[in-house]
């Protein structure tokens, strides 16, 4: 993978940043992204923990303008992009009498529709398709570009607090079966989904306001969890995303990939 180019959106910390580093340690040069100006040095502190070059672009996705200003960022430094993360994305809990309509349409904006203009920003920009020739070919290893989407065991497995969220990453996973059909011929690419249950980042521990909280959850997701332990770790999921964006992954389409230790099954 040395020397090639991915955007991750949504690095400045969590689960992007640890794919920015998973990626990094396999050669691969990395666009980081940020929302905001007041995000910068958190996303740059993540940029100094590479050891390929790369960028932090400030770009919102929920923006009309935010996906094309983030891989017109990479493809002026970078010329073209190989593996195209879409991370990005807020995570409200809460049940629906506790919720309104902006928290529906805020989720939305940025995990579905941040998405989709993501992808659509970066099609062009993609690596040309090598027709596969010689030793290459008979290895059954060629080129491409990769799209991996984060997704999220909520699309096919909700659980009481999620509505909002599960709808934006079901609407996703709807997507992704669309568009692995779609763009390989065209672009030469493969659209996989890496879809985790809870992820142990600050943002996730955040929900649980208490100790008390916390213990409960914990006790909760241990006894939902067949093999040992409680949740994901972001490193678990940047192993996985690394492992769909390796050459030789160029079989697997389509894909919706848990990341639950058992606990959710796609
Ligand atoms: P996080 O809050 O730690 O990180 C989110 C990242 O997105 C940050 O870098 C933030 O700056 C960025 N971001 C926020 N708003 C943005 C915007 N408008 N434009 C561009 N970037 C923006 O969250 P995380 O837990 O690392 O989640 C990352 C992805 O993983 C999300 O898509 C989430 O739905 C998914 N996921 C998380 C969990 C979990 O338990 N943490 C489980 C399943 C799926």
């Amino acid at each position: 993978m040395s020397g090639k180019v991915a955007v991750i959106s949504g690095s400045s910390r969590g689960i992007g940043a640890a794919i920015a580093q998973e990626l990094s340690q396999r050669g691969v040069r990395i666009v980081l992204n940020f929302p905001t100006p007041s995000q910068r040095d958190e996303c740059e502190a993540v940029g100094k923990t590479l050891s390929t070059e790369w960028i932090a672009v400030c770009a919102d996705l929920t923006d009309d303008a935010g996906a094309a200003q983030l891989v017109q960022a990479a493809v002026s430094r970078f010329g073209h992009i190989d593996i195209l993360v879409s991370n990005a994305g807020i995570v409200p809990l809460g049940p629906l009498w506790e919720s309104n309509l902006d928290v529906f349409d805020n989720t939305m904006r940025l995990n579905t529709r941040g998405a989709y203009a993501l992808v659509l920003a970066a099609l062009p920009h993609l690596t040309p398709y090598t027709p596969p020739t010689g030793p290459r070919h008979q290895s059954g290893v060629i080129g491409g570009s990769r799209i991996i989407i984060v997704g999220s065991a909520a699309s096919r497995n909700a659980r009481a607090g999620q509505g909002a969220y599960a709808a934006t990453k079901e609407a996703l996973d709807a997507m992704l079966r669309v568009w692995a059909r779609e763009l390989p011929p065209r672009y030469g690419c493969t659209v996989n989904m890496v879809a985790p249950g809870p992820v142990l980042t600050q943002t996730f521990r955040e929900h649980f306001a208490t100790q008390e909280e916390w213990e409960v959850v914990q006790g909760l997701m241990s006894k939902e969890t067949p093999v040992e332990g409680i949740a994901a770790s972001p490193e678990d999921v940047a192993w996985a995303v690394a492992f769909l964006a390796e050459e030789r992954s160029r079989f697997i389409n389509g894909e919706y990939l848990c990341i639950s230790g058992g606990s959710t099954m796609g």
